[in-house]
């Protein structure tokens, strides 16, 4: 009994852990941690009417942004925008509105990607105790307040923030403008442009599978929408990006909004959908395949292998994310410039020493 009561305990854990890990979650003391995209989004949508159009003194707890917070020190908090997992916040001179209109140019900008770990807490000091900041600090703001009764002193009663993050940096809003048009195309933001995004793709010589990871093409997905987003569209990972046809590409980036848009409005990666799949949504599931070995909805096998450095996964039977035309079409092996007698050699190849992963090589969708 004792052995049952412990197994079932840890199983209970793991599968505890396993969400928190896998999932961005929003924890106590107003503190958002970033796993995937749509939580730097939260973060923006929940953090912007708290903060936007407060002034802040700024210090770097751990030293790590120490001439940041400099530049930044005694400014209005005047704009929060998300694109994919970067974060910026614009701060401005302490003047007024129309006054600022013009001024734009001379904002400091602050972007912050958090990484696997980062997190900003948002206390309200006339409410909550703020914590001792931790070794992992790197931005301290605490806001600037007049005293009701004087004009002259301040008082430090307001909100106060800690950040900690992979990477922040400063600068003039050409940060922000150089930043944001190196990145893809963010499924969560209104300006997204799919049709840009698709003549990218269908130029590219990558997998279907790395371009979604890639932020340069899809900004803010991780590796969990990849598997699910590539499931419920149908497409195999390996198709490869100039094999994309324009209707599968549509299925992944409306799936990618659908997703993402749902991870944003939940703070949560649930992928399964009841009017879609109710038998798999009936059995409590999440998710159709990411880190399952068998498919959630067709009971078939789930193969893994890696991409890019990170696990990707699709169901091999068949009918959830076919592999249409195995073997390349005349177009296909002719833009490579292989001949069809060496595709048949390299599909031999293939075969024998890839049997994990059938079609790698000549995944074509024409
Ligand atoms: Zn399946």
């Amino acid at each position: 009994m004792r052995v049952t009561f412990s197994t079932a305990a840890l199983l209970l854990l793991v599968i505890t852990l396993q969400h928190f890990l896998s999932t961005s979650a929003l924890i106590p003391n107003n503190t958002i941690r970033m796993v995937e995209g749509h939580s730097v989004h939260r973060i923006a949508s929940s953090f912007r009417s708290k903060l936007v159009g407060r002034k802040f003194s700024a210090s770097s707890p751990n030293g790590r942004f120490a001439d940041g917070a400099a530049a930044i020190d005694g400014r209005v908090l005047s704009r929060m925008e998300a694109v994919g997992k970067n974060l910026f916040v614009f701060f401005s001179s302490d003047v007024k509105d129309e006054v600022r209109e013009n001024r734009e140019k001379e904002d400091v900008v602050v972007h912050v990607h958090f990484g696997m770990s980062g997190a900003w807490a948002v206390y309200n000091s006339s409410g909550e105790e703020e914590p001792e900041v931790k070794a992992t600090t790197r931005l301290r703001l605490e806001e600037i307040k007049f005293k009701v009764n004087s004009s002259s002193s301040l008082s430090s009663k307001g909100f106060i923030t800690h950040l900690s993050a992979m990477a922040v940096a400063h600068g003039d809003p050409s940060l922000y403008s150089a930043k944001k048009n190196s990145l893809g195309q963010d499924p969560l933001r209104s300006d997204a442009d799919p049709d840009f995004l698709y003549s990218k793709i269908a130029k590219s010589k990558k997998s279907i599978g790395q371009l979604l990871m890639d932020q340069s093409y899809f900004a803010g997905p991780g590796n969990i929408y990849r598997a699910e987003i590539l499931f419920l569209a149908g497409v195999y990972p390996t198709t490869l990006g100039v094999s994309l046809d324009r209707e599968s590409f549509n299925k992944v980036w409306d799936t990618s909004v659908k997703l993402v848009r749902r991870g944003y409005d939940t703070g949560s990666i649930l992928t399964v959908d009841a009017t879609i799949d109710p038998s798999v949504a009936a059995h409590g599931e999440r998710r159709y395949i990411y880190t399952k070995s068998q498919c959630a909805r067709c009971g078939g096998r789930v193969s893994s292998w890696d991409i890019s450095g990170r696990t990707c996964y699709a169901c091999e039977s068949g009918r959830c994310q076919p592999k249409l035309n195995v073997l390349p079409s005349r177009p296909t092996f002719l833009r490579y410039g292989l001949s069809w007698k060496n595709c048949l050699k390299m599909k031999m190849v293939a075969m024998l020493f890839l049997p994990r992963v059938p079609g790698r090589l000549f995944i074509s969708r024409r």
